[in-house]
């Protein structure tokens, strides 16, 4: 984590490589407050420099932000790599997809306007099967 850091010029700071290795291992998105809670067992912590760490972290595209409809905002580790995800809307697990669908949609899109595209993001959402099973029960 201290040479991803520097590799972005960020100072190392003992609270920015706690929440990347945080993030990096839990593999789910979750809130400041959820963050929070983890970080604030391991070192002395306020809520408020999480949340400023977070938006340095974001800003740095070391993590993804995403906000969902219910107005709550998650966090995740990036990284970095050319994958695709499902994501949860319930339980916020987050599954790569093997695969990258649109690359040959990319190249018909380069032809058809002259762009040169040179990346693209995708995201599906929806309900895993576990929180279908759950809900089907209620
Ligand atoms: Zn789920
Ligand atoms: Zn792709």
């Amino acid at each position: 984590m201290e040479k991803l850091l520097q590799d972005n010029n960020l100072k190392i700071t003992k609270i920015r490589i706690a929440i990347l290795e945080e993030l990096l291992k839990l593999n789910v998105s979750i809130t400041a407050e959820e963050l929070f809670e983890i970080i604030s067992k391991l070192q002395n912590v306020n809520l408020s420099t999480i949340y400023r760490n977070l938006k340095i972290l974001v800003e740095n595209n070391l993590i993804l932000k995403v906000t969902e409809i219910n107005g709550e905002t998650y966090y995740r580790y990036n990284k970095q790599e050319h994958i695709h995800h499902l994501i949860c809307t319930n339980c916020h697990e987050v599954l790569p997809l093997e695969d990258c669908p649109i690359h040959d949609l990319e190249h018909k899109l380069e032809l058809k306007t002259g762009y040169n595209i040179v990346s693209h993001s995708l995201e599906f959402r929806g309900l895993c099967p576990k929180c279908k099973e759950k809900t089907r029960l209620k």
